[in-house]
């Protein structure tokens, strides 16, 4: 895959666009000779069959193919590459036991930072088969109801009241109870997330009823649910979502929705345009990890959130002081979240001293070990009525 090769196409034109892939084309045949081939998946990706002994030229040429534009000017097109050596005698016996090991060493090089081309190993394939182990044993686990629902408070600095949670995902599986990071890449490589967020959905209204039900008076906290960002191209999202929280007659206000920033233009407008129809039905919805991402400030501009969680490496630390980047940045975003009308979380608060640093900078609500990790059921209950820190 060329990167970024569409700010090339808006940059120098399609002609030109064309013309580079061309080029870029004609440079790597000359390298692979009459053996290989080179095939166009479509758009900037390619497949090419090659011979071994050429791969440290291929590797070098990938790297740093610089490209002629004109007389002028000429650009540097890096490339995400996937490749696989197969052993000696390998017989594939349909094109997947190829294209398959090729497209995970790419999904590798694809979200690398560094290292951009990457060979298929043992770790890989390892990786590959646990994936495929978690995708086959889903529908069993939502059946059986493996998974369940941990519930992390939302702290008011100010009053020690717990003003809120967000329900985060466990698997209770043979005797273990596996973290998030363990499932749910494996879970986001197809729709198959999509599944479990409305899972977590049902159960959290569900729970939620039952400790309405339980006694006069009690109050219920609103509580943030994780939503993949899978989810946002369908159409449907905010209805069923409504639907849900209806079915369990669940105040439309006693729930938000979390997503991350996206990355393109298109996730932009289904992210936009999700979040505007959940705001129309009364649901908030709030910026997880805000910063880490591709933040841009149109993502505040127009799109109608309740919240802004700041991301757990954008919160001070009194260590950094008040004139460090993060603390200046920390209370810049506070203040233009405030001024715009969101509410403000800072995420992953862990000491007395981001607590102070974080509650003098005028943020409110806190989330992190410093109060709470996520807490069974029962336990995170008891602090709705009881605990004041
Ligand atoms: P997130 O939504 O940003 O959730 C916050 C994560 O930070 C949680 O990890 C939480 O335990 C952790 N955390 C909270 N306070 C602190 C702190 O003070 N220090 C540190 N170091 N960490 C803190 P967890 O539960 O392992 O979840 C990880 C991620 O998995 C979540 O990040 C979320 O992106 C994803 N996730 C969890 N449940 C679901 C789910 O039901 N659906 C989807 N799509 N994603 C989920
Ligand atoms: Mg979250
Ligand atoms: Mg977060």
């Amino acid at each position: 895959n060329l990167r970024h090769f569409s700010l090339l196409n808006q940059e120098f034109g399609r002609e030109a666009g064309d013309n580079i892939i061309r080029q870029h084309y004609d440079g790597l045949m000359k390298i692979i000779g009459k053996e290989g081939y080179i095939g166009r998946l479509g758009g900037d990706n390619f497949v090419c069959l090659a011979p071994k002994d050429k791969i440290n030229e291929i590797t070098e040429y990938l790297n740093e193919a610089v490209i002629r534009i004109d007389e002028y000017s000429s650009v540097k097109v890096p490339s995400s590459v996937g490749i696989f050596v197969p052993d000696e005698g390998f017989k594939p016996k349909d094109p997947g036991d190829i294209m398959g090991p090729i497209i995970s060493a790419m999904r590798v090089a694809q979200t690398a930072g560094r290292g951009r081309i990457i060979f298929f190993n043992e770790n890989l394939m390892e990786q590959r088969q646990k994936n495929a182990r978690i995708q086959q044993k889903l529908s069993d686990a939502l059946a059986n109801e493996e998974f369940r629902p941990y519930y992390q408070p939302k702290v008011n600095v100010k009053t020690g009241e717990s003003v809120g949670g967000e329900a985060l995902c466990r698997w209770f599986h043979k005797d273990r109870i596996i973290p998030p990071a363990e499932f749910i890449p494996a879970l986001e490589q197809t729709s198959d997330i999509c599944k479990l967020d409305l899972y977590m959905l049902e159960h959290v209204c569900k729970e939620q009823r039952a400790w309405l039900d339980g006694g006069e008076g009690r109050i219920l906290v609103p509580m943030s649910i994780n939503f993949s960002r899978k989810n946002i191209m369908n159409m449907d999202l905010p209805n069923t979502i409504e639907r849900i929280l209806d079915k369990y007659n669940i105040p439309h206000d006693a729930i938000e929705i979390e997503l991350t920033e996206t990355t393109n233009d298109v996730e932009f407008n289904d992210l936009r345009r999700t979040v505007t129809e959940l705001y129309a039905k009364g649901i908030s919805a709030s910026v997880d990890d805000f910063g880490v991402g591709y933040s841009s400030l149109n993502l505040l501009k127009d799109i109608p959130w309740t919240t802004i969680k700041i991301d757990k490496n954008f919160v001070p630390d009194e260590e950094d002081g008040e004139n460090s980047v993060k603390h200046k940045m920390f209370c810049g975003v506070l203040a233009m979240a405030k001024n715009l009308g969101f509410k403000c979380v800072a995420e992953g608060v862990e000491t007395d001293s981001q607590i102070r640093m974080v509650r003098d900078a005028g943020c409110e609500i806190i989330q992190g070990f410093y109060y709470d990790k996520p807490l069974p059921r029962e336990e995170f209950e008891a602090r709705m009525v009881t605990k004041k820190y």
